[in-house]
This record gives structure tokens, C-alpha cells and sequence, in this order.
């Protein structure tokens, strides 16, 4: 689930905004999620993501937007929201001769709520499979490709939300500060780095991050 809001403000021509993105109830207990704060034209691009689907999610994103001073009193506040498909538990992605693709197949990812690259890439594959069996359904040929193609990152993706959202006030405390976790999470985003390499790394890491001292210092200041 995910809500989004678009306003006017002096802050849209900051290079970057940066921030401890973490979204809490009312009590400052972690949810499973996150807020972002972009910069971009003559606006800002706010939003908060939660993992789970939940009826609060307005009011979580209110209390976000309390937090920080650059988002008092908005102006021109156009608000979007809706459910992010994170997963397909049946498991079925065609039949006949209809083919699910994005969004519709379920097809966004667990850890960020992503689905636009996998929207675009379930839609090549839906193309691969019918130029391979157009007159051919029953041979299932998309579902095949979706799972060579595109299972391991939605997987490996639900199994790095599973690691960090459970333990969410940790993981922004030590996870999220070190080099190491940041470095793969990030590329995650810029396509630098898959889902399953980023589970395996961060785990395999883990020593070095639950014990080090090299942590990125954090004042807990929001702006
Ligand atoms: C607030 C929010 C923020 C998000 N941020 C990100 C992000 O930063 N990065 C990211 O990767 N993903 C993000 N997502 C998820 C992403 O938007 C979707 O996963 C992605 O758009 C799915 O693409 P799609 O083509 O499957 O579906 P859609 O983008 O929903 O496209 C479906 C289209 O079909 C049209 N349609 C529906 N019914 C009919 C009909 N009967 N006839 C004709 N047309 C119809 C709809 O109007 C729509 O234009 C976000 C989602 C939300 C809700």
C-alpha cells in the first residue's frame, strides 16, 4: 500500500534531501515501511510505502509529513494512493489466451513496492512468449518464462523484507547506517545490485555490520 502527495514548495530545486525515511504510529513504533521526500520541477514527491495492507496508511502519512519542517503547511496538495501487489500466491499468471503482466500478475517487489520495472519487464516476456507460442497457450510458455525470468527477484526481494522489516528499529539503526547494507539497498534501486545478491551479501556481511563500530553517524535531527 502506498499514498503519495505532490506540493508546491521552496525546496524542489535542493539537490538532495536527506533523512531517516522511517515511518512510526502513534505510540514511535516502527512500521513496516517507509517515507520518501523527492525534490523534482517546482515540487516536492512525498510519500509513504507500508509492506502490509493497512487502514492507516493516510494517517501514517499525515504523521510522516508532521515530522519535518520543510513539509509544514503545504500548498496545492494533490494526493495518490493505492494498493502495490507485491505478490501472487496463486501462482497463475495466464490462461487461455490471457496473459497477466505488472501490476495486474502481481508483479511489484516486496522490500521498496517497485513494480515499474517489472511491469516493463513482464511485458517484454509477455511478448517473448507470444512470438514464441502465439497459437500455442496451453504450452504455458509465459508462466515458464516469468519464473526463469522473473521469479528469483520477486523472491529474494519478499526474503529482504522479511530480514529487515521484522526488526525495523534495528535495521534503521545499524543496518541502514552501515556502509556495507546502505551500499547494496541503494543499488538495489539503481539497478547495480539483484535482489538475490543483496540478500546473500547483507547476510553474509553480517558480522562485520552487527558488530562494527563504522557506523555512518545519525544526530536523529529531521529537517
Ligand atoms: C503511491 C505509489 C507510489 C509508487 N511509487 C513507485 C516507485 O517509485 N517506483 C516503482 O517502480 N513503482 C512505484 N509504484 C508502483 C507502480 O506504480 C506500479 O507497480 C506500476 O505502475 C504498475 O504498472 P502497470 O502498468 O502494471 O499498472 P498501472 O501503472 O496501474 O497501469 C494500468 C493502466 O490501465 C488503465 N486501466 C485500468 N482499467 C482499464 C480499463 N478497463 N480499460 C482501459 N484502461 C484501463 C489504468 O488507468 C492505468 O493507466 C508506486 C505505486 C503507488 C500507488
Amino acid at each position: 500500500m502506498a499514498v503519495r502527495g505532490y506540493f508546491r514548495s521552496p525546496y524542489h530545486d535542493e539537490p538532495w534531501i536527506e533523512s531517516h525515511l522511517d515511518i512510526r504510529d502513534r505510540e514511535g513504533n516502527h512500521l513496516p515501511g517507509y517515507g520518501w521526500i523527492f525534490p523534482k520541477h517546482n515540487h516536492l514527491n512525498v510519500g509513504v510505502f507500508s509492506i502490509y495492507p493497512t487502514r492507516s496508511i493516510q494517517s501514517d502519512f499525515r504523521r510522516f509529513m508532521s515530522w519535518y519542517r520543510i513539509l509544514d503547511k503545504p500548498s496545492d496538495v494533490r494526493y495518490l494512493g493505492f494498493s502495490i501487489p507485491w505478490k501472487n500466491t496463486r501462482q497463475e499468471f495466464q490462461r487461455d489466451n490471457i496473459l497477466l503482466v505488472g501490476d495486474a500478475a502481481g508483479f511489484a517487489e516486496s522490500f521498496y513496492g517497485e513494480g515499474i520495472y517489472f511491469a516493463l519487464k513482464s511485458a517484454v516476456i509477455a511478448a517473448k512468449a507470444l512470438s514464441a507460442s502465439f497459437d500455442r497457450p496451453r504450452d504455458k510458455e509465459f508462466t515458464r518464462l516469468v519464473k526463469a525470468e522473473l521469479h528469483a527477484d520477486l523472491l529474494y526481494s519478499e526474503l529482504n523484507a522479511r530480514m529487515f522489516y521484522p526488526i525495523q528499529g534495528f535495521g534503521f539503526y545499524r543496518m541502514v547506517r552501515s556502509q556495507h547494507v546502505n551500499y547494496y539497498f541503494s543499488e538495489l534501486i539503481a539497478g547495480g545490485v539483484g535482489h538475490k545478491e543483496c540478500f546473500y551479501k547483507t547476510l553474509l556481511t553480517s558480522p562485520y555490520w552487527l558488530f562494527s563500530n563504522h557506523l555512518t553517524p545519525y544526530s536523529g535531527d529531521r529537517f
